[in-house]
């Protein structure tokens, strides 16, 4: 028997790395992200010593904020974070609308990667959180429950208390590469529902090898091949940093103009190390009036 499957605009089975997809299931009021990340991960990890367990953690926290940001109505960012004073002092990972990604990360180089404790106790007194930046206007932060031990669940809670829909992702990384796969159910239904439930159910049985290596059609095909699913156009993921010199400089503006003067008198080259992709911007106290915007030649 054939099955019913309608692929409307199929990605290539052939080039599916560094893709972000969204499907919908045509019978239920369910959605789907799926986001497979190759060269974009090693390209963010090859700029940092990572442990094994770091660039297993930093991939998955990556590939959940491309997850996320397919779910938010926003023009910017979205972030997750974390901080605290266990093996896990900062995890930030970030990704924009348009699916480029930077991340970074300092854990303790001790942490195994397999058997990896509860992020809980990794982070210790600290907090992990969701945070929306958008391109203009105030950003606002979620600080995420620490229940579940992986990352993937503390994101299920978040989704079910912060905006009461039934979600559930999957993440894996090998260290290299990471993939993830996101359900979540329209504001039409709750988690009682029979359909969103077939589905998780359905969608439970992913190994993590079939989610890092299979293509997206074939892992939807192997999760729910008896449901019509609506498989829309892929688009690219990359790892892109979003600093840049009028950010710095917008990042100095802020001190004002007194603690500025005095930092320039401290420091007379004034140096900006971006934290996700080692970019360094410099400035001297003659770029003063440009930074503060009161320099008449200012394009700004
Ligand atoms: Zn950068």
């Amino acid at each position: 028997m054939s099955d019913n499957k309608t692929v409307q605009d199929s990605c290539q089975e052939k080039s599916e790395a560094d893709r972000v997809v969204r499907f919908l299931f045509e019978d239920s009021a369910v959605r789907g992200v799926w986001v497979n990340l190759q060269k974009s991960c090693a390209d963010m990890l090859a700029l940092k010593a990572c442990s094994p367990a770091s660039g297993i953690l930093l991939g998955e926290s990556v590939a959940a904020a491309v997850l996320l940001s397919c779910t938010v109505k926003l023009q910017g960012r979205v972030a997750i974070q974390a901080r605290g004073d266990g093996a896990l002092k900062l995890l930030v990972a970030e990704s924009t609308q348009d699916a480029a990604v930077r991340g970074v990360i300092n854990l303790d180089a001790g942490v195994a990667a397999k058997n990896m404790p509860p992020l809980q106790q990794l982070i210790g007194n600290g907090y992990l959180a969701v945070t929306l930046l958008p391109d203009e206007g105030e950003s606002y932060q979620g600080i995420v429950p620490l229940q579940g031990a992986r990352l993937q669940d503390c994101l299920a809670d978040y989704f079910a208390l912060s905006e009461q829909l039934p979600t559930a992702l999957w993440l894996v990384s090998d260290g290299e590469r990471a993939a993830g796969l996101m359900l979540q159910a329209m504001p039409t239904i709750n988690r009682e529902d029979a359909g969103w439930q077939h589905l998780h159910v359905l969608a439970n049985t992913i190994t993590n090898e079939e989610l890092l290596s299979l293509p997206c059609e074939s892992l939807l095909h192997r999760l729910f091949h008896q449901e019509t699913v609506r498989i829309f156009d892929a688009e690219p993921v990359l790892f892109q940093c979003t600093c840049s010199d009028s950010r710095s400089r917008h990042a100095l503006a802020v001190l004002g103009r007194d603690e500025l003067h005095k930092l320039f008198m401290e420091q007379p080259d004034v140096t900006i190390d971006c934290q996700f992709c080692g970019a360094q911007y410099h400035y001297k106290e003659n770029d003063m009036a440009d930074i503060l915007g009161e320099s008449s030649t200012s394009l700004h």
